[in-house]
């Protein structure tokens, strides 16, 4: 290399610094949009709008809008974010669906583990097992006898291949070794429509779409998907599917914050700083304790933490997967 040349580089380098220096410091200077990719009054887009609110202060006060890209069981919503400008104004809030995609799409559009840089976690959220109120079985273990004696004719609502509902019911089958029709949607919201309606049998969702209509009766709990029983009050009497029978279930679902691959340093250390934040909000925190969510203080709320364990999640769930023999082109 030159001395001329190598001067005019080291004050090109020099310069993108200083200019991304002052971009992030002036960060964020409008709305900022996170994609939420499942449908509008979902479990997961709660947790984002809940967020959202928590977020605007520590983002400076600017607003947080809400992007619900739903379809492919997130997998439409997770591309979309991946190909955006890496600015800090566009995020994704995903959930285990990040880990469960790569064993289930040959040709998913992004690498979970490549394209992103990661902000942090931000719950843990357990499930339910619902059915329509129509099921002749009052608990768990006349739920059991109904569906072995309904074989072939029971229909499984989930939001698609590589969501949580999708995960749940594809272990719930398996341990019960019963096949059952899937119904996907865009989301659970419009799943939770159907199964309302009675058009649909079972659900498994998570606690904070289900809670408010366990609580008013719309739908039959049956049983929730931790090794522990939840102490949420309308949730405490459920037994765990492990104490049912089902030995070991164990699904618990977590949801995280997004940017695209590239976007600076500096703002994605500010991303981090506000979602400390705002995983601290009283308000927060009082919304996702009453729908059964746990929300993520410690060390977890944090960008290398996080893709470590989403690399776990991908090593532990790719094999469940793939031995169940699913996937999608
Ligand atoms: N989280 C999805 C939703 O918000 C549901 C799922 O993953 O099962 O609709």
């Amino acid at each position: 290399m030159n001395r001329r040349f190598a001067l005019t580089a080291a004050s090109a380098l020099l310069a993108s610094l200083v200019s991304q220096g002052a971009f992030a410091a002036d960060y964020p200077e409008k709305a900022v949009t996170i994609v939420v990719p499942f449908a509008a009054g979902g479990p997961t887009d709660k947790v984002a709008r809940d967020l959202a609110e928590a977020l605007r202060k520590p983002m400076g006060g600017q607003a947080i809008v809400i992007e619900n890209v739903g379809g492919a069981g997130g997998t439409l919503g997770a591309t979309k974010v991946s190909k955006a400008a890496p600015d800090g104004y566009t995020l994704l809030l995903h959930h285990i669906g990040m880990a469960t995609s790569p064993a289930l799409y040959r040709n998913m559009q992004y690498k979970t583990l490549e394209d992103f840089e990661y902000l942090g976690m931000i719950n843990e959220v357990p499930m339910t097992l619902v059915g329509r109120t129509t099921l002749p079985a009052a608990n768990y273990a006349e739920l059991a006898k109904w569906l072995d004696a309904n074989k072939g004719k029971i229909n499984l609502a989930n939001a698609g291949l590589g969501s949580a509902s999708h995960l749940c019911g594809l272990i719930f089958q398996q341990q019960l070794k019963i096949d059952m029709t899937t119904v996907p949607y865009k989301g659970t919201a419009p799943a939770m429509t159907d199964l309302l309606g009675g058009q649909v049998d079972l659900m498994c969702d998570q606690t904070t779409n289900t809670t408010s209509q366990i609580e008013s009766g719309k739908v039959k709990a049956f049983a929730v998907s931790t090794p522990k029983r939840l102490s949420t009050p309308a949730l405490a009497k459920l037994p765990t599917l492990d104490e049912s029978g089902l030995k070991g279930f164990n699904v618990t679902i977590w949801h995280g914050l997004y940017a695209p691959k590239g976007t600076p340093k500096a703002v994605v250390d500010k991303i981090n700083t506000a979602l400390k934040a705002a995983l601290k909000d009283a308000d927060f925190l009082k919304r996702e304790e009453a729908l059964g969510a746990v929300v993520v203080t410690d060390a977890r709320v944090n960008g290398a933490e996080h893709k470590k364990f989403v690399e776990s999640e991908i090593n532990k769930w790719g094999p469940v997967i793939k031995a169940a023999g699913q996937y999608a082109d």
